[in-house]
């Protein structure tokens, strides 16, 4: 089975979290579905890669709504024995003293005409195990510094040992985010010299070989959100794994910081836009921080009506993104406003059925679907309801919304049920509907259905943000906040807007600059001059969405990351 993947040497792909299918409850938000594109486009473009993820068992969770407006979490399974084969291959770990074995799941994952790729799902569902460790690979981001961190351990450490018990050859290990940067002092072990190698005052490891073996991509840009574990609690779980001089060189003097580990572990390191590299070496001086723009799947993010019109009008745009450059010439406006149109009734009708609602094809809805944290600010749009009503009666609009809150995110909870208040003061002036339990299936249908996607975060919190370039591909354009990708993909007026920034007051004035834009420019568009909004639709297909796919990503960290 893995003879069709173990001949070459290939780049392994490490991802605490990886959206592959939209049954498959792997992954939380924009970094597994990152991961997910990551490898849909790697199989395309037939790259040599493997990737290493956990298995989570027990996935995330399931989120519906209860009458007060609050989010009630289900857990959700799945089996991997429904999707995957067994490997025949296990490794052990020792944590907190024992060995806790590790083993793998082998999932194919098909390119969309040809290739595959070969993902490892990383299990400690064993009978070998006692019943705390069988549960260290089954929630994702599951509860508590301890358990995250056995289950980096089994990610970064079990993952490399379990690839080289499978029997691959490895050139590089891409660590996307730093979860999986213990893998590097599995590496640094592999290399160690000699006892009477070492020259006095020097490493005992090679590092620049490890370093040539690595590269990473953050994608956090805040202090706060890197993972760090105390020294203290690292003796305690993982005993002296290397030693403790040669650990804090890497991963700070402190306490064990994943983003050093990896930045100081890694020839290669980037950002996820522009912006956000700009940010990471403020954050880190003295690092080379590259930027490969982030991008999404092709074929995953198009809505059908707009498959079959690409596929009609530019042949080969599912390999070659670039060719949809040519929409404005090659695809009349109507055949885009109808293939929109068709979206639209999809999300009109999955509005219906989720939240017994109905909305009008004829007034165009404003789209808004992520996670749900403070930073993302979901309920800036309803900063002042009495303005927000004002402009609805000059000119009518819908709202879809979703989004989960991680289950420990009291604060992102709070604004669920804000937003849910919020629905019912405005609910005889502004149709709204919040839809439960935002997935890949979810997003589809509102990236695609939606008329203007809808972007608010607080600079520069998102990193880059995926899915108004999703929208992208359905000919929505994404009314933003500039920041993340939507600092290089805003052209005003042609492949969307932006929500001014107001110098040296970041995010003071947004309220009013979105009202103001919503009301004197977008919506104005929406309904005199139907012409000009396609040709914005078009622009958003034509610039955007045949730049910001993951293809392009692909190419780029295959030529700049993984052949060095
Ligand atoms: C695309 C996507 C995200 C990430 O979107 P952002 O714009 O980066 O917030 C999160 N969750 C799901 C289900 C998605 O499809």
């Amino acid at each position: 089975m893995l003879d069709a993947f173990t001949h070459e040497t290939l780049t392994a792909y490490f991802s605490m979290e990886m959206a592959l299918l939209n049954d498959i409850p792997t992954y939380s938000g924009g970094l597994g579905i990152l991961a997910g594109d990551t490898m849909r486009s790697a199989a395309d473009l037939e790259l040599p890669m493997v990737a290493v993820t956990l298995a989570s068992r027990s996935g995330y969770f399931k989120q519906t709504i209860d009458n007060g407006g609050q989010q009630v979490e289900q857990s959700v399974s799945w089996d991997p024995a429904d999707w995957a084969v067994p490997l025949n291959a296990k490794v052990a770990v020792d944590i907190e003293g024992h060995p806790v074995w590790i083993c793998g799941w082998l999932y194919i994952l098909k390119g969309h005409v040809n290739g595959q790729q070969p993902i490892i799902l990383l299990d400690t569902d064993l009978d070998e195990n006692n019943e705390d460790d069988r549960k260290i690979t089954h929630h994702l981001y599951g509860d508590g510094t301890n358990y995250r961190l056995k289950q980096e351990i089994v990610l970064g450490i079990g993952g490399v040992r379990l690839l080289q018990a499978l029997g691959f050859t490895i050139a590089r290990y891409h660590m996307n985010e730093g979860h999986s940067a213990l893998l590097v002092l599995e590496l640094l072990r592999r290399y160690a010299y000699q006892p009477e190698e070492v020259r006095a005052g020097e490493s005992p490891y090679d590092i620049p070989l490890v370093r040539e073996l690595c590269c990473f991509t953050t994608h956090t840009p805040i202090e706060a959100g890197h993972d760090r574990f105390g020294y203290d609690l690292v003796q305690q779980i993982l005993g002296e794994f290397i030693d403790l001089a040669s650990l804090k060189h890497f991963a700070g003097g402190n306490d064990l910081n994943m983003t050093y580990l990896a930045l100081n572990a890694s020839e290669y390191v980037n950002g996820v836009a522009i912006r956000h590299a700009e940010t990471s070496r403020k954050m880190f001086p003295g690092y080379h921080v590259h930027a490969i723009t982030n991008g999404v799947h092709p074929f995953t993010w198009t809505a059908d009506s707009f498959i079959s019109l690409y596929d009609k009008h530019l042949p080969g745009w599912c390999h070659e993104p670039d060719l949809l450059v040519r929409v404005e010439h090659n695809i009349s406006d109507d055949a885009i406003w109808d293939a929109h149109s068709l979206a639209k009734s999809a999300l009109i009708d999955r509005v219906k059925s989720l939240c017994d609602k109905t909305f009008s094809p004829d007034l165009p809805i404003l789209g808004f679907a992520r996670r749900m944290t403070a930073y993302k600010r979901p309920d800036l749009l309803f900063a002042d309801l009495e303005k927000l009503k004002e402009i609805a009666s000059k000119y009518p609009f819908q709202i879809v919304l979703a989004g989960k809150a991680h289950p420990k995110d009291r604060e992102g909870k709070q604004l669920i049920q804000t937003l849910h208040s919020h629905i019912h003061d405005l609910a005889d002036v502004i149709p709204i509907a919040f839809l439960p339990d935002y997935d890949m299936e979810l997003a589809s249908k509102l990236v695609s259905g939606s008329d203007v996607w809808l972007n608010t975060p607080l600079p520069p919190m998102e990193a880059s943000g995926t899915s108004g370039m999703k929208a992208a591909f359905n000919g929505v354009p994404s009314l933003s906040v500039l920041d993340g990708w939507w600092v290089e993909g805003c052209i005003e007026g042609v492949t969307g807007w932006s929500v001014d920034e107001e110098s040296g007051s970041v995010g003071n004035n947004d309220v009013e600059n979105l009202y103001a834009k919503l009301k004197q420019v977008v919506l104005p568009l929406y309904y005199e001059d139907r012409t000009g909004w396609i040709k914005v639709m078009k622009g958003a297909i034509s610039i955007n969405a045949s730049f910001f796919n993951s293809h392009r990503m692909m190419r780029r960290y295959a030529t700049e990351a993984y052949l060095r």
